[in-house]
């Protein structure tokens, strides 16, 4: 299965993508989380895209371009991969179609997320996450077991920098301007679903997983 998620911020594309990646043992990509990562080990790649990160810009084109092609070469990406955020823009999306196309790889399916502006706010304002780990919490919704730790490695949470609400707004107009157009782009090549991002975990998994079954993308076991 070859997917890619689109939509905006809070969504819950991430969410979604490990959930996927886990149950049918395929590769989750998401160039934000290789970004935060070459960050966390103070990477050349990393501390470049910060100053973009912070503002809640994009990161230029060819550096998550460059980042995602080398990705899906790798072994692990064969048998199947979710694309959470990327492409971001048309030229990100473009630039994809040449990757997969080299790789004889072409993508199934593009679940666009439609979702509200008050349930997006919602989610990032109340996100918290692991500085080590990167597990994502919600203050309200999804509450570590010891309040500010995280259970996994019992680091502290944090809020990403970039979803103060004063950056959220941002965000938002640089989704609506450089990724929406994405929706027409991917609606034009008959490749796009669309889904409720406001669902809660729970219920739009089962929607996934209806959506899946009826385009014929479940692996056999499944
Ligand atoms: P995310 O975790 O997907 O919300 O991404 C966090 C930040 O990483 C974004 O606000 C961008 O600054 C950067 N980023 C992630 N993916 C991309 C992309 N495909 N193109 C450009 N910048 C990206």
């Amino acid at each position: 299965m070859r997917l890619v998620l689109l939509g905006p911020p809070g969504a819950g594309k991430g969410t979604h993508a490990q959930v996927l990646s886990k149950e049918f043992e395929i590769t989750h990509v998401s160039t934000g989380e290789m970004l935060r990562e070459a960050l966390r080990v103070s990477s050349p790649l990393g501390l470049e895209a910060k100053q973009y990160m912070d503002k809640g810009e994009l990161v230029p084109d060819e550096v998550v371009m460059a980042l995602v092609a080398e990705r899906l070469s790798k072994p692990d990406a064969a048998p199947g991969f979710i694309l959470d955020g990327f492409p971001r823009t048309r030229r990100q999306g473009e630039g994809l179609d040449r990757t997969l196309r080299g790789l004889r790889m072409p993508l199934d399916l593009v679940v666009y997320f439609k979702t509200s502006a008050e349930v997006i706010v919602s989610r990032l304002s109340g996100r918290r996450v692991c500085g080590q780990c990167g597990k994502n919490y919600h203050v309200k919704n999804f509450r570590p077991k010891v309040d500010g730790i995280c259970d996994v490695c019992g680091r502290a949470l944090v809020q990403r920098p970039d979803d103060r609400e004063e950056t959220i707004g941002h965000r938002l107009e640089v989704y609506e301007e450089q990724t929406a157009p994405l929706v027409e782009y991917y609606r034009k090549k008959g490749l796009l679903v669309e889904v409720s991002g406001d669902l809660d975990l729970g219920p739009l998994q089962a929607v996934l997983a209806g959506l899946f079954h009826q385009k014929g993308l479940l692996p056999a076991k499944a």
